[in-house]
């Protein structure tokens, strides 16, 4: 069975103004799609046909020949978690088992904020910026281009995708402007507090 683009959690206007409709629309239903369909392409008729998509990142990853593999199932991966880390309505302070732990592991929420930001801000060139559990205590890092954190052994919790296009139709240069409006304004904490348990 080939792999499928699943459906947005949320209607493609219920993130505005902070992410818009036509950005989506592109995001979605142009740049995850393409991975999808590059996806099933180059594993068309190889063993790794009919695998689950974690299955397929699991066994290409640091496989220097299976590289384009790698990174488009983990850009399909990457881009349905980054939905789903957001919500109309969502950002702010959490609650629930969250809020204590970023308030033990990490400083508190307005420390979480800044270094979530600053993971973002500093992801030189593409990427993606998480929230991630470590032995058991939570970490935020970041990760170039299509890497991701369950291929090195981590569990994530949240995440932020900081290629331009996620933001650039909205925001244009200014990442850290679509970051703030993401910690404020989007971040679904339900789905953290869900990936926590
Ligand atoms: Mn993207």
């Amino acid at each position: 069975m080939a792999i499928t683009l699943p459906d947005l959690p949320y209607k493609k206007d219920a993130l505005a103004p902070h992410i818009s409709a036509r950005t989506l629309e592109f995001h979605h239903g142009k740049h995850h799609q393409t991975y999808v369909a590059n996806l099933n392409n180059l594993i068309e008729k190889t063993d790794l046909a009919g695998e689950a998509l974690e299955s397929v990142i699991m066994k290409t990853v640091n496989k220097t020949d299976k590289v384009g593999i790698f990174n488009n199932a983990a850009q399909v991966w990457n881009h349905t978690f980054y939905w789903r880390s957001m919500m109309p309505g969502g950002g702010g302070a959490p609650t629930g088992a969250i809020a204590k732990k970023i308030d033990s592991d990490l400083g508190g929420y307005n420390k979480f904020s800044q270094d979530f930001k600053n993971a973002g801000l500093t992801q030189f060139g593409s990427g993606w910026a998480w929230l991630v559990l470590k032995n058991g205590r939570l970490e935020i890092m970041k990760t170039p281009n299509a890497d991701t954190p369950s291929a090195h052994g981590l569990k994530p919790l949240l995440t932020v995708d900081v290629w331009e296009h996620a933001y650039y139709l909205d925001y244009q240069n200014r990442r850290g402007d679509y970051l703030d409006a993401f910690i404020k304004n989007l971040i679904n904490w339900n789905f953290v507090n869900s990936n926590l348990t």
